[in-house]
This record gives structure tokens, C-alpha cells and sequence, in this order.
């Protein structure tokens, strides 16, 4: 049957990020997010401790187990996803923008992954090993007309040569600035659609790939979110991901590779926004065991105390809707539906408890500075989780199309 009890070593990950969340993330969160910047020393605290080799292979130096899907001879099912969302849910807790600025090759890890050859893995994972220096990897799929429309992407490559000529613009990828390399995904032709999607590792400094512009954002100011600009760049073809065989006939392995992503990342997002979510709950049920009685019989006591049962319940459901997702990805299942169904969860009860523990502290909660800053950042930093990954609706779209899968409708 199921079992919803942790594991010790599941319980010793979530214990340890919840510490690390609470000595170390939380104290300098609001001042990282007023100077729209992390300190160094923390990045690199983090760093040591491992943080950013979970999303690479085992064989590569990090700590993702073997996929029992690919490996009929592993005995154990792999366990990255599953700690992963217990370790988000906690160091979100803390600062989701520390989370996303995580030294490590970060959303760029599952196309290299999914998609990459040997030799290529190794090539752009093993700068990542030396945990000395700090480096990022980034995922440049969004451009300025093509966001929910993944399929709509307009930044070209031409074949030249040993070469491929990149031109176009990416928009709102993390870590952009900063990324020892970009996952850039390019069409050979947009009249293609899917089929012409090619996946490329886009080294910082090639000629022709700058860092156009750094976002201001309304929340997680502290994480880094940039535009991309390639103009005629050459990047050469032992960069597409896989190889050029892979992309023979009309294969949508390109767009795949874009897709695979959200299998594993969008349980993740879900998962750090329910730590931002009770983290505003907790605030606001601490302020409110600070200043009312709630069993006294006033009607406005009663309805807080309901308030404050609805957020618990939507972070908890949200929150199985997230372990399964994740669960699902490590046995190697498809999972696109679940992922959606995860993300979509994580992100509206979120939102929701932000909202609701703001109107519980009443107008203390909306005051940037004081004893309720937090609750202002974390209803600032939430917002933007009913956006990335996929918005709320389309999760919606994704999750009702693998439900009439077939029907002529759809
Ligand atoms: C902080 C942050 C970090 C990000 N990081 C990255 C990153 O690292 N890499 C990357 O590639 N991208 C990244 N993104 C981009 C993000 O994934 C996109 O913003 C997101 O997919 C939405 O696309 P869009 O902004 O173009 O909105 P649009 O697609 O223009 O959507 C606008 C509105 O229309 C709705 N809509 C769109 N299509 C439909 C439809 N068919 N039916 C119903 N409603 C629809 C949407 O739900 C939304 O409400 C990031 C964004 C943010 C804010």
C-alpha cells in the first residue's frame, strides 16, 4: 500500500536544509533582497556543502542515483527527485532566491542530461566538481513572443560548416548573466514547428552571445534574471545536444529536450512554493497565537481560525501532489501530468496563503519594513511562481489535455 512516512536519510536532508534554512538563509534574506544581491561567502558556504551537485549524475560528481528506467541492472530507484523537493520546500522556506542562485549547472542540468551524449555530459558537467569556484549553468528557452508557446520559438541556427549560426533573443532566464554556459534552444526552421527545435551549450564569451540586460523584478530580487542577445554566434556542432545524428528525419528531440525538463523542475517549483507558503503561514499563526484567544465567541476570532485551517490543508494536499510528481520521476514514470498537476498546486495555495496571512496580520502585513517585512517579500516573491515553469493556466491546459487524450476536441 502507500506509506507516507519518510525515509531516515529523506528526514536527515530535509532536517539539515531546514537548519541551514534557519541559521544561515533566513538572517540575511530581507537584506538580499533589498541590495538585489547574495553574499559571496554564503554562495559558497552552500556550495561546500554539496548543494549544487544534486541535480548532475552520479558519474559525473553529483548525487543523482541511476535511472532504473534506463539501468535495468540498478537495484534501488534513484532518490534526486524526491530529496530535491524535500531540500526546496525548506531552503524556500528560508529565501527561494538563494535557492535559485544556487552555485551548479542548475535548470540547464536535465536537457544535458536527457539529451547529451557521454562525452558532452562529462565536457560541460565537470567544471561544476570544483565546488572552490563558483559556477552556474542556465535553461534559455523563453523569448520575448514565444513563453507559454514553447513551440513558437523564433531564435534560428543555419548550418555553417563545422558551425551553427545562432540569432535571436531569450528572455527571463536565471542565472543568465552569470552561466558558465546556456542551454539555448534554437529552430532550424520555425515553419517546422516542434521538429525543428535543436538544443545547444552556449559557452559565456562565445562572439555574437551577450547578456543584453539584468531584470527588476517585483519579487525573488535577489535572484538573477536575464536577457540574452545571440547575434550571428558560431557555436560549434559538438555542442548540439546529442549530436547531429539524433536530429535526423523529423524527431522533436529538441523540443523534447525543453519538455524533459519540466518532468523533474516543475515538482521542484511546486515544492519551493509551498516552502514560501508556510513560511507565511507560520508567520501569520505565531502573530495570531501572539494576540488572540481564538476560542473566545467572536465571530471575526472564528474566521481567522478557519483561515488558518484552509492554508494548512491547501499547503499539505499541495504538497502530496508534489512528493508523488517526484516520486514518479525518480521510478522513471511519465509524469507530465502529475508535474503540472504539482506545480499548479504548489503555486495557488501559495499565492492563497500569502494573501490570507497578510489579511490576517491586517495592515501590519502589508508594511515593508517593521516586524512584518517578510510577509510583504514572501507576498511579492510568490507571485512569480504562478508564472515560471508554465503559468497557472497552462499547467491547467496540460493536465485537462493528457485527461481527453484523444478526443477529437483536444
Ligand atoms: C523570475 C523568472 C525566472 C524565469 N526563468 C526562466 C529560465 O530560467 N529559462 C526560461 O527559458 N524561462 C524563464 N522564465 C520565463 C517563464 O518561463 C515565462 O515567463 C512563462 O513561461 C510565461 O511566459 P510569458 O511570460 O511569455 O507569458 P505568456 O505566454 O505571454 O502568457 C501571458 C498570459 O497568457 C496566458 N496564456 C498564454 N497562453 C495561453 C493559452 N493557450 N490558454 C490560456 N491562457 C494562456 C498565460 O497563462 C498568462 O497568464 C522565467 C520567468 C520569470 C518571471
Amino acid at each position: 500500500m502507500i506509506e507516507f512516512e519518510l525515509t531516515e536519510k529523506q528526514r536527515f536532508v530535509q532536517q539539515g536544509a531546514h537548519m541551514v534554512a534557519q541559521t544561515i538563509i533566513r538572517p540575511i534574506s530581507l537584506q538580499a533582497d533589498r541590495e538585489h544581491k547574495i553574499p559571496e561567502e554564503l554562495l559558497r558556504n552552500l556550495a561546500q556543502m554539496g548543494s549544487s551537485m544534486s541535480a548532475m549524475p552520479r558519474e559525473m560528481g553529483g548525487d543523482e542515483e541511476v535511472d532504473p528506467a534506463k539501468d535495468e541492472k540498478a537495484k534501488k530507484p534513484r532518490q534526486a527527485n524526491r530529496m530535491g523537493v524535500l531540500g526546496a520546500e525548506e531552503i524556500a522556506w528560508g529565501d527561494a532566491a538563494v535557492l535559485m542562485t544556487l552555485p551548479g549547472p542548475g535548470l540547464g542540468a536535465p536537457p544535458v542530461r536527457a539529451n547529451g551524449t557521454k562525452e558532452q555530459q562529462e565536457r560541460f558537467f565537470a567544471p561544476f566538481r570544483d565546488t572552490t569556484v563558483l559556477r552556474w549553468g542556465a535553461y534559455g528557452l523563453t523569448e520575448p513572443g514565444a513563453g507559454s508557446d514553447v513551440a513558437g520559438i523564433r531564435t534560428t541556427c543555419r548550418k555553417d560548416g563545422d558551425h551553427y549560426v545562432l540569432n535571436g533573443r531569450k528572455c527571463y532566464i536565471t542565472n543568465g548573466g552569470r552561466a558558465i554556459w546556456t542551454v539555448i534552444f534554437a529552430t532550424i526552421d520555425p515553419a517546422l514547428g516542434r521538429a525543428g527545435h535543436r538544443a545547444f551549450v552556449v559557452e559565456k564569451g562565445t562572439p555574437g552571445f551577450v547578456c543584453s540586460k539584468i531584470e527588476d523584478k517585483i519579487g525573488l530580487r535577489a535572484s538573477e534574471t536575464a536577457e540574452l542577445t545571440l547575434e550571428e554566434c558560431r557555436v560549434h556542432r559538438d555542442n548540439l545536444l546529442g549530436g547531429e545524428a539524433r536530429y535526423e528525419g523529423t524527431t522533436k528531440e529538441g523540443f523534447m529536450a525543453a519538455m524533459k525538463t519540466f518532468d523533474s523542475s516543475r515538482p521542484m517549483v511546486g515544492a519551493m512554493a509551498i516552502g514560501i507558503g508556510r513560511a507565511a503561514y507560520e508567520h501569520a499563526r505565531d502573530f495570531v497565537k501572539a494576540n488572540y484567544v481564538l476560542d473566545r465567541p467572536i465571530p471575526r476570532y472564528r474566521a481567522i481560525a478557519e483561515k488558518l485551517a484552509r492554508c494548512e490543508r491547501r499547503l499539505a494536499a499541495a504538497r502530496m501532489l508534489v512528493w508523488r510528481a517526484a516520486w514518479m520521476a525518480d521510478l522513471g514514470l511519465a509524469n507530465a501530468k502529475e508535474a503540472s498537476m504539482a506545480k499548479a498546486a504548489g503555486g495557488q495555495a501559495a499565492v492563497q496563503t500569502c494573501i490570507d496571512a497578510i489579511e490576517i496580520c491586517g495592515a501590519h502585513g502589508s508594511i515593508e519594513d517593521g516586524e512584518h517585512a517578510f510577509l510583504a517579500k514572501w507576498f511579492r516573491d510568490i507571485k512569480v511562481f504562478d508564472i515560471f515553469e508554465g503559468t497557472g493556466q497552462i499547467q491547467r491546459i496540460v493536465i485537462s489535455k493528457r485527461l481527453y487524450e484523444g478526443l477529437k476536441a483536444f
